[in-house]
């Protein structure tokens, strides 16, 4: 940077110039402060001729004193200049030596001036220089920008094959056509060919959709910027559109390359929505959509961008010619669920019994991530367990922590809280257990994990469910309420461990209501429309939704209806098994953990 370099090299300069000065002031002043006399005793000293010599000038008068009766040096004394015409009379009378100085002020007004004016030179400078490694226009390593906070990362070769990439098959066969675009642009642009510009992958955190971008680049084996949506928004107005430039300078440079922006809703929210209008929002938007327009299709630039909230972004960013093909990544079936544990297990040594197909069943609604997590987790617990290879008992303990979050032994509830937490739980199993379709108990404890859970059931479906029908919601619903009604029947009230079960309990009935139209009352009519851009959802909430008050009160009513019926039924079911209950839950109580299996004997025994 030659600039910033001659402004250190004057800046160090001035500083050097400033410490002459102050080392020749030091000099200067004498080591021997001068009295300060009144001048009135100046005038006294003055008759009576101890005065040897005065220099006057405005505002004062310096001068030295006769050696004498005050001290045996000469004295040197100041005092104030007072309006005195007979004072040069009176000096040549005594035959003082006097002269007249004008006072220079220039080391006074070094100091009041220069230095202050420095340190705001200094200051500004290290501003200027802040933004200037914001604004990186481009010199220096394109990828060492540094401490901005909008990194533009650039990958060479990225080493992400699609192999690496597993359960999203779909995804991938839409992507391979944008690889061999890549792989050779020019036969494409040479019969014409239209190929999108923008893809937007959407689908839920950790599904893999960066890993898919990556890998797209890796098939190809072309350059992969990236930048996250998120970070431009807490930059300076007009750094983030400035970045943008940057970002699309850098490609054309060297394309054929993929630009990938993770978390475009961050960046790409409807203009003009949200609380308050985000400038620096709006110029950085505006600057993409500047630069998806304005780019030639010949070059082989294909911009990737991912979001899981793709309702709320700006439709200006959807047109044809921008963001135009959009790619679903969701989160996998039991089958790709499988292929990724293979991928991530591929580097860990995994024992005879660890077989991954278990662990890909008990995991529906896995993300990729969560599933790399549980390798991950599993492996840390063999090196704890000092084992050599993964077995089916550490992957199952993973999912577990994957699921609810780390085992907190230390934290100690007291009897009667334990108590309350056990009949809880085994009122959510016993419910579980007596509706035939219900998803199975694999078990139930009582040790606390994580903040939310003080104990928890672990019910997990066997199969993924794309379709429920409406007896299985109401199951789910007792199930939810069976923590509840269990603790009421024993201890004669509910504590507010249930408030997470309401929740949920609450959430469903809802949905039945509103979105599945299983209300009789309401008919069959779905009145919820949640995928819209978040500007139309403003529009909608300003209008009350698109029902009127009365049907909202109905919809109460009939969620109230719903929870109620079925928390009656609990209440029956758990009172005629109130044996069962207990019982179980002093099993679980002392073990702290039980299995769906052992807590279904002790039923059927009573
Ligand atoms: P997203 O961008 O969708 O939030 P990522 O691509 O960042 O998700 O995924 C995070 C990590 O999870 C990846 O680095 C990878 O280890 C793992 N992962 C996610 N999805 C998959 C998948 N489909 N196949 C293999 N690994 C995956
Ligand atoms: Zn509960």
């Amino acid at each position: 940077m030659p600039v910033n370099k001659k402004i250190s090299v004057s800046v160090l300069c001035a500083f050097l110039t400033m410490g002459a000065v102050l080392f020749v002031l030091n000099f200067i002043t004498p080591m021997q402060m001068p009295d300060e006399l009144p001048y009135s005793e100046f005038k006294t000293l003055l008759a009576a001729g101890n005065v040897e010599e005065v220099t006057v000038t405005r505002q004062s008068l310096l001068g030295k004193l006769k050696p004498g009766e005050r001290s045996k040096e000469p004295k040197l004394f100041t005092t104030v200049r007072v309006e005195d015409p007979d004072l040069v009379k009176e000096l040549n009378a005594r035959n003082v030596k006097f002269t007249g100085m004008i006072e220079s002020t220039f080391l006074r007004d070094i100091m009041w001036w220069v230095i202050p004016a420095l340190l705001f030179g200094g200051i500004w400078f290290f501003v200027i220089r802040r933004l200037g490694q914001g604004l990186g226009q481009g010199q220096k390593g394109f990828m060492t920008v540094g401490k901005s906070k909008a990194k533009i990362y650039a990958e060479k070769d990225t080493k992400v094959t699609f192999a690496d990439v597993a359960g999203v098959e779909e995804a991938k066969e839409e992507l391979r056509e944008v690889i061999e675009f890549l792989k050779t642009p020019e036969r494409f642009t040479r019969l014409g060919a239209k190929i999108p510009k923008g893809i937007l992958l959407v689908g839920p955190p950790g599904t893999g959709k960066t890993l898919l971008a990556r890998a797209v680049a890796g098939e190809a084996g072309v350059t992969f910027f990236s930048i996250s949506g998120s970070e431009f928004v807490e930059m300076f107005v007009g750094v983030g559109a400035s970045r943008v430039r940057d970002l699309f300078e850098q490609a054309k440079v060297k394309a054929p390359c993929i630009i990938f922006i993770d978390e475009l809703d961050a960046l790409g929210k409807a203009r003009g929505a949200g609380p308050m209008a985000h400038e620096e929002r709006e110029q950085t938007l505006n600057q993409l959509l500047v630069e998806m327009d304005g780019f030639d299709p010949r070059i082989a630039v294909i911009l990737m961008a991912a979001t899981n909230r793709p309702e709320i972004l700006d439709p200006a960013l959807l047109r044809p010619g921008r963001f135009d093909r959009q790619v679903l990544v969701d989160r996998p079936d039991k089958i790709g669920r499988l292929a990724i544990l293979r991928v991530h297990a591929k580097r860990v040594t995994l024992g005879p019994d660890a077989d991954i197909e278990v662990i890909a069943a008990m995991t529906p609604g896995f993300s990729g991530a969560d599933l790399a997590n549980i390798i991950n987790e599993a492996t840390l617990l063999t090196v704890r367990r000092n084992k050599e290879q993964v077995g089916l008992s550490e992957l199952q303990e993973a999912v577990e922590r994957v699921v609810a979050g780390l085992e907190k032994k230390n934290r100690v509830l007291n009897k009667m809280e334990k108590e309350r937490v056990a009949h809880h739980e085994v009122g959510h199993a016993l419910v579980a257990l007596s509706f035939p379709g219900a998803d199975p108990i694999q078990k139930i404890s009582i040790i606390p994990r994580g903040i939310a859970a003080l104990g928890y059931t672990l019910q997990l479906p066997t199969e993924d469910r794309f379709l429920m029908a409406k007896t299985e919601l109401e199951n789910k619903i007792a199930v939810l309420l069976g923590g509840r009604s269990a603790e009421e029947l024993i201890f004669g009230e509910a504590s507010t461990g249930a408030q997470n079960d309401l929740v949920r309990a609450t959430d469903i009935a809802k949905s039945m209501v509103k979105s599945y139209g299983m209300s009789e009352k309401l008919g069959t009519v779905t009145l919820d429309r949640e995928r819209q851009p978040l500007i139309m959802q403003i529009q909608a909430s300003q209008e009350k939704g698109d029902y009127s008050e009365e049907t909202a009160r109905e919809i109460d009513c009939e969620v109230r209806r719903i929870i109620d019926e079925q928390y009656d039924r609990v209440r029956w079911l758990l009172a005629e098994k109130k044996r069962a209950l207990i019982e179980g839950a002093q099993v679980l109580l002392e073990r702290e953990v039980i299995s769906g299996s052992e807590l279904r004997a002790i039923m059927d025994n009573h």
